[in-house]
């Protein structure tokens, strides 16, 4: 954290600004953990307004995510209940990134500063308050960063990390062990606007912005109740969307091993050709098969990486929205 952020002191020590801060909980069949979380938002917003920190226009904005189960009933009775509570309600199912991408843009019309945090209390509710310190310190985004993975599995454990080494590798600047849990001002939220891609992976987006920011750490949890929304499935398929969303080192490597299996074909070409001519050797068939299986295993799928781009561009250049808002309560 950097030596500017004098507002962090003791609890009671009223934090000279107060701002405006929306919480965007995205929210897909959470109807399990719905009750606790909102029940714990509610107290540490409370909190904050009681120490003079947030205004008390400050709202916890949950994002349905096309659920098929009760969760917008839910987010609907808690905002009749508390207007402390909002509800925004996507037209279908668009995905965790683009849920999220929902909720930022909808409350920066009302909003000093926006946090996005996971509904299944994974994301430490009491790194808040570190939050906004840091952004009344004139930091513009703050990240949540994971200290430990101890409660991931070893499986999570060893491809989260092995994802960022390898996000890293490629040239894409992220920030290791951070997912969406953050702040960003208005004006940060004003650029975020700017970025139009439909392949979204906000991780990869955001450090591209600039502005001032400040890391946080924090202990990632357990997903309270429910099930995990990121199969494996969906999990490598965001990984590969990152890599391909901001880097064409991938093609470059194609390239790469192009030039080394031709280079490498015509040694095997000469060898061929001097063995052709000595009748104890012969020219090996085996080699010859391997050779053919190789090259065409290698061309299929640098074929196939090409057009994974080429299929990201067609998906860009349609252009299609990307969220459709079928309902906002916000009182
Ligand atoms: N989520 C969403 N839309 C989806 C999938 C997930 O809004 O299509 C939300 C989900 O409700 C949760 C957050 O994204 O608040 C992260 O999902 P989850 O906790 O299941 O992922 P994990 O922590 O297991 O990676
Ligand atoms: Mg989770």
């Amino acid at each position: 954290m950097t030596a500017n952020s004098q507002p962090s002191m003791t609890a009671n020590t009223p934090s000279t600004k107060c701002s405006t801060v929306y919480i965007v909980v995205p929210c897909y069949n959470e109807q399990e953990v719905l009750p606790e979380t909102s029940k714990r938002l509610k107290e540490k917003v409370n909190q904050l307004i009681s120490q003079g920190k947030l205004t008390n226009k400050s709202r916890i904005v949950f994002v349905d995510d096309g659920s098929r189960d009760n969760t917008w009933n839910m987010i609907a009775a808690l905002h009749e209940e508390d207007p402390l509570f909002s509800g925004l309600k996507l037209s279908r199912n668009r995905g965790h990134q683009n849920a999220v991408l929902a909720g930022l843009l909808t409350c920066k019309e009302y909003a000093d500063a926006v946090i996005s945090m996971d509904a299944d209390l994974q994301d430490d509710i009491n790194a808040i308050d570190a939050f906004i310190d840091e952004f009344h310190s004139g930091h513009d985004i703050v990240y949540g960063v994971r200290s430990k993975r101890e409660t991931d599995t070893a499986f999570k454990r060893l491809t989260a990390e092995g994802f960022y080494k390898i996000m890293q590798k490629f040239g894409v600047d992220i920030i290791d062990n951070h997912a969406d849990y953050r702040l960003m001002s208005r004006r940060a939220l004003d650029a975020l606007a700017e970025y139009k891609e439909v392949n979204l992976f906000l991780r990869g987006i955001v450090p591209l912005i600039g502005y001032p920011y400040a890391i946080v750490k924090y202990e990632r949890a357990e997903r309270f109740a429910g099930e995990s929304k990121y199969p494996l499935k969906k999990m490598l398929a965001l990984a590969f969307d990152g890599i391909t969303s901001f880097s064409v080192k991938p093609i470059k490597m194609v390239t790469a091993l192009g030039v080394t299996i031709t280079v490498l074909s015509v040694l095997a070409l000469l060898y061929c050709l001097v063995a052709a001519f000595i009748p104890a050797i012969g020219v090996p068939n085996l080699v010859i098969v391997g050779c053919i299986f190789l090259s065409c295993g290698l061309i299929i799928s640098s074929l196939g990486l090409i057009g994974s781009y080429i299929g990201k561009i067609y998906g860009e250049v349609k252009a299609r929205p990307r969220f459709f808002v079928e309902d906002l309560l916000l009182k």
